[in-house]
């Protein structure tokens, strides 16, 4: 009897100490960053002047697109909790953090944030931004509206979005278009779903329902950009746009079967032939903004077959892998591009 109970004693700690191990693998960074340096852009290869159309990468699909003299910013997520905070808590923005990055990059000339879709890693921190910056307009579906309006945004500040209606803001024209979300996991299986009432935080991850995802074409000074924040193609949707610039979205990619792959890149790479592609979504969106950029854990993708399946079909074309670290300017004139 003694025996029998030591030996599920031992056998539970073995399960347990198994459980423990599998957990930290599947917390570890899927790959380096280190692997990729030649697709990195560091700030010191091409000073572009300031009056030039720049951008900068602050995770997931958070871009801040800049001309000197306006800026459009793409979602609105920098407060980045932690996977147990996520997990265990309810999230909350950070009126601290989003303060210190509107005076670190002068947010203040934000007229527009234009948001692809209602999840927290893209939406979080939409109402604090509106807040913290009540001249800027907060564009989106109704989901996402009822995030800023929980927050007590001004009504005057929100605008539902239009989808194929231009809108313009200086010099930035933009337009929506309707998208696909990544494939649904267990986590996030709402694809479709509304925020249907104003939504105060701190609130659940659950909350934030998809709320219809969009894609936004960027156009400015002769230049086509468009940012694709999701890994999801709705068919043949682009197939008569032509983009200098890609910002396209892997996360999950390396997940997909090889027929999903290849057809999200048809409907997306190959047909848009950019020069350049930025892909987004690949960062461990767990981790502060003050720390560099990681990988994704293993337990949400493979980011380094992910990063790989997408430099291929670049190389294949002759399109311009560029990898984004940091939040620093990156000129998207093509001419500063073309070398390096
Ligand atoms: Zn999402």
């Amino acid at each position: 009897m003694a025996n029998q109970k030591g030996f599920w004693r031992v056998a539970v700690g073995i399960g347990i100490l198994v459980g423990v191990a599998a957990v930290v693998l599947l917390l570890q960074p899927s790959g380096q960053m280190s692997n990729f340096q030649k697709w990195q852009y560091s700030s010191s290869e091409k000073a572009a002047a300031p009056a030039t159309l720049q951008v900068k990468f602050f995770g997931v699909s958070t871009l801040l697109f800049d001309d000197g003299k306006t800026q459009v910013l793409i979602d609105g997520f920098f407060s980045r909790p932690s996977i147990a905070q996520v997990l265990f808590t309810k999230t909350q923005s950070q009126p601290q953090v989003i303060q210190h990055i509107v005076q670190q990059h002068q947010l203040q000339r934000t007229q527009a944030i234009f948001v692809t879709h209602s999840h927290y890693d893209h939406a979080l921190d939409i109402a604090e931004l509106g807040k913290q910056l009540p001249n800027s307009k907060i564009i989106g579906s109704r989901s996402t509206l009822n995030i800023a309006r929980g927050g007590q945004v001004s009504e005057q500040q929100l605008l539902l979005v239009q989808p194929l209606r231009p809108m313009m803001f200086g010099q930035f024209r933009v337009t929506a278009i309707p998208s696909q979300h990544t494939p649904p996991t267990a986590v996030n299986n709402d694809l479709g779903e509304e925020i249907t009432q104003p939504l105060q935080l701190p609130a659940h991850f659950s909350a934030f329902k998809e709320g219809h995802s969009f894609d936004y074409l960027i156009e400015h000074s002769g230049q086509r950009i468009l940012v694709k924040a999701s890994t999801g193609a709705v068919p043949d949707q682009l197939k008569n746009l032509k983009v200098d610039t890609l910002f396209l979205g892997i996360a999950q990619l390396s997940r997909q079967s090889e027929q999903f792959q290849q057809n999200y890149l048809d409907q997306t790479l190959r047909s848009l032939q950019p020069k350049v592609v930025v892909p987004v979504h690949w960062d461990n969106f767990f981790q502060p903004i003050d720390q560099p950029l990681e990988f994704l854990p293993y337990l949400a993708d493979n980011t380094e077959q992910s990063l790989k399946i997408l430099i291929r079909a670049a190389e294949q074309q002759r399109t311009r892998l560029v990898l984004l670290s940091q939040p620093v300017s990156y000129p998207l004139d093509p001419a500063l591009q073309s070398d390096r």
